[in-house]
């Protein structure tokens, strides 16, 4: 097992990472760009190396400095966290050149699966249903105009390169088609430097259902369920449930049983999470991740698993320390993103907490990296903390949210507290009876006079 472990990232989830290592006797290592000095990531950690300036380009972004400070600490293997260079094929290779572990999959997988499109055909070869539109990318308008007739409007243009909802347009229209594309092309090429786009059927009203799956180097591989994310702002989650309200069980094993065969037959390793929209009972691939999600502890919070443990086993060379038989799902789980923003306009509130106090008791998880003084850098996302709460059925989990968000202080700056505390009143999120349109249609006829 490792002796320390660098960990590639800022904020709540850096300190979860820190937290499984230290459960584990491994030492850590922070890494924090100037404006970070004293956020409770490198507080907690053994050993802490300023990376660079605030901007991420400059500091969490920085593969050079990573990798110094690896080297300076003598760190072993480094842990990404998500977002910032989790996804990124090449910082994995460069972490693996340099005979440093990289805790997350084969940078060939990652390559793989950041580029939706050859990610799409990958899974749809091994087995998995994905939705329906272009076999790859559309060249011409014309070309374009042909599939989109054939799979019939709507469509959704798509970015090959996408990510965070971005470069994503929908054409309702044969008349919308070529603005749709040209909108879609641009942002792309302005976020990615990649214009390469595909179509896709547009679909009305699914869900968002995604599969946790997990496998080690010895060709296991096991699936923890699913988690809802169908509750979206502008393609962003805002609260993931697991398990979903509209599966039943037997759907649950049909699908974990086909993804864990895909999963195995591209000898995938590590954590990963299998994206699919969910309409009319049926399932519609959309993306792979390849790495430690944001709402992983809706998973944690039902099957006692601890994600980011396995991981680090995983890259360490030891098998799971469980079969398919053992995972058994407990209750329901319910995470919301508890946001520095107006939770009325979302716009970012920027600050400096001057009170915290986080909801507690049983059932209550509540990740974070604030604490009362803390100054909110302008540099970064506007994620505050995830308040996670459990309970033996959905009744008892709606009812411990409520009890749990009506606890939370959080001084100094608006929070997304309120949305959450507006949202258990109304009857379709008590009825589990949302889609991925759901929130925003619910926002535009809840605007404030
Ligand atoms: P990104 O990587 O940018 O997040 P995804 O492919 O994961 O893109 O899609 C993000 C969200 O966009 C989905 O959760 C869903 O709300 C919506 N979406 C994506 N594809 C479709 C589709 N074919 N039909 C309808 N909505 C879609």
């Amino acid at each position: 097992m490792f002796e320390k472990v660098l960990i590639a990232n800022r904020g709540e989830i850096a300190l979860r990472v820190h937290r499984a290592c230290k459960e584990m006797g491994i030492a850590t290592v922070a890494v924090h760009s100037t404006a970070d000095a004293d956020a409770m990531h490198v507080r907690l950690a053994d050993e802490s190396v300023c990376i660079g300036p605030p901007p991420t380009s400059q500091s969490y972004l920085n593969i050079p400095a990573i990798i110094s400070a690896c080297e300076i600490t003598g760190a072993q293997a480094i842990h990404p966290g998500y977002g910032f260079l989790s996804e990124n094929a090449r910082f994995a290779e460069i972490v693996e050149a340099h005979g440093i572990t990289f805790i997350g999959p084969k940078s060939d997988h990652i390559k793989m699966m950041g580029d939706k499109i050859a990610a799409k055909a990958a899974v749809m070869a091994a087995g998995i249903p994905v939705v329906p539109g272009s076999d790859g990318a559309v060249g011409s308008d014309e070309m374009a105009m042909k599939i989109a007739k054939e799979i019939g409007f709507p469509v959704l243009v798509k970015a090959s390169a996408g990510g965070g909802g971005r470069g994503m347009k929908i054409a309702q229209t044969e008349a919308d088609l070529a603005n749709s594309l040209a909108q879609a092309r641009q942002e792309a090429k302005g976020a990615f430097g990649d214009d390469t786009v595909y179509l896709e059927k547009y679909l009305t009203l699914p869900r968002h259902i995604e599969i946790q799956i997990i496998a080690d180097s010895h060709g296991n591989v096991v699936h923890l369920g699913e988690r809802d994310c169908s509750l979206q702002r502008r393609h962003q989650k805002v609260w993931e449930e697991a398990p979903s309200p509209a599966l039943n069980s037997h759907e649950r094993d049909e699908i974990g049983e086909i993804v864990v065969k895909a999963i195995k037959s591209l000898g995938y390793l590590g954590v990963g999470t299998i994206e699919f929209l969910y309409e009319n009972g049926k399932f519609y691939f959309i993306e792979m991740n390849t790495r430690l999600q944001v709402e992983h502890p809706v998973t944690e919070a039902i099957t006692g698993i601890d994600l980011v443990r396995e991981q680090i086993r995983i890259a360490a060379g030891l098998p799971l320390s469980f079969t398919q038989d053992d995972i058994v799902f407990n209750g329901v789980a319910i995470e919301c993103r508890i946001n520095a923003e107006d939770p009325v306009t979302f716009a970012p509130s920027p600050g400096t907490i001057t009170d915290y106090h986080p909801p507690g008791g049983l059932g209550v998880r509540m990740d974070s990296a604030i604490y009362a003084g803390y100054k909110i850098p302008p540099y970064y996302d506007s994620l505050l903390g995830k308040l996670i709460v459990h309970g033996k059925n959905r009744a008892e989990c709606l009812m411990r949210l409520k009890r749990s968000l009506g606890e939370m202080v959080i001084g100094g700056t608006k929070t997304t507290t309120p949305l959450f505390q507006r949202l258990l009143q109304e009857r379709d999120i008590i009825d589990g009876n949302y889609n991925i349109h759901w929130l925003e249609k619910w926002m535009d006829s809840n605007k404030p006079e």
